[in-house]
């Protein structure tokens, strides 16, 4: 007997997932492949127009995966406790449960699902893509294909799908208030997001005031964060990390164009926090 399979794409927002997308369309273009984007609700204005123009190239919708529940919901069920690193219930319930809902059916009634992730051949092995299903392939054609962090750029350059906005002022997609995003990201969501800043603040009295133990940024809640001599000095500490970098790559022949925005600093050690899920 035989089964159907089925081939899925997840675009999250960022410049990974579009940049797979893309080389899946140019290179075949016969498989029916299905993208989808799973919907926290709290994304950036930037991603709905960058992923408008992702689906321009690519002739076919963007599936959008709504969770049944909201972050509201949830934030309640966990106690108001706010997601963080250790605690990701946010993942979990918003960007996987929605995944799994969708493609459940078919997986239990024997269908095989090819997903492919856009796993880079620049990135240490990652957690977060093996297959959770024996019914599900997991492929890794950016990795396969030997395309690194600079090749994914010139092929969303070359195919004038461009890069998200947000890119010039932050290094991941995801939630506005995202717990993975750098102090100088704060800093620049307040500046560039007023409305989604005070979001998180809101929400972040919340959960202080019911007894969570976090905020959203390690060691201080957003309102220290955004007193004016704090983001003074959060962002000399940033230009610090700048001139570093520049200079390391002055010194390396071999590394070419200065760090300019804040994806360049962060994009280095990006590994180092986000997930495979919501940021790539
Ligand atoms: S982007 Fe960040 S806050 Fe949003 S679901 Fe992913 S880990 Fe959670």
């Amino acid at each position: 007997m035989t089964h159907s399979e089925r081939h899925i794409l997840g675009v999250s927002g960022g410049r990974d997932s579009a940049a797979l997308a893309v080389y899946m369309r140019q290179h075949y273009p016969d498989l029916p492949l299905e993208y989808f984007f799973t919907d926290t609700g709290k994304e950036l204005p930037e991603v709905y127009t960058f992923l408008d123009r992702l689906e321009g190239f690519l002739g076919k919708p963007i599936l959008r995966l709504n969770p049944d529940r909201d972050f509201d919901f949830w934030l309640d069920e966990y106690g108001h406790f706010l997601p963080s690193a250790r605690t990701r219930w946010c993942t979990r319930q918003l960007k996987l449960r929605p995944l799994e809902q969708w493609i459940r059916p078919d997986l239990e009634s024997g269908t095989i699902i090819h997903s492919y992730v856009a796993i880079r051949a620049d990135e240490p092995t990652r957690e977060g893509y093996q297959a959770t299903h024996p019914n599900m392939r997991v492929h890794l054609p950016l990795r396969e294909a030997g395309i690194d962090r600079q090749g994914v750029i010139e092929m969303l350059d070359q195919a004038d799908v461009g890069e998200p906005e947000y890119y010039k002022w932050r290094s991941r997609s995801g939630c506005t208030f995202c717990f993975f995003q750098q102090k100088i990201e704060w800093v620049r969501l307040a500046e560039h997001h007023p409305d989604r800043f005070e979001e998180a603040v809101r929400y972040e009295k919340t959960a202080l005031k019911d007894g969570s133990p976090f905020t959203w940024s390690q060691g201080e809640s957003l309102p220290e964060l955004i007193e004016p001599a704090r983001v003074e000095q959060i962002k000399a500490d940033y230009e610090r990390r700048v001139a570093r970098l520049r200079d390391r790559r002055n010194r390396n022949p071999l590394a070419v164009g200065l760090p300019e925005s804040v994806d360049d600093i962060y994009g280095i050690d990006e590994a180092a926090g986000g997930c495979v899920i919501c940021h790539k």
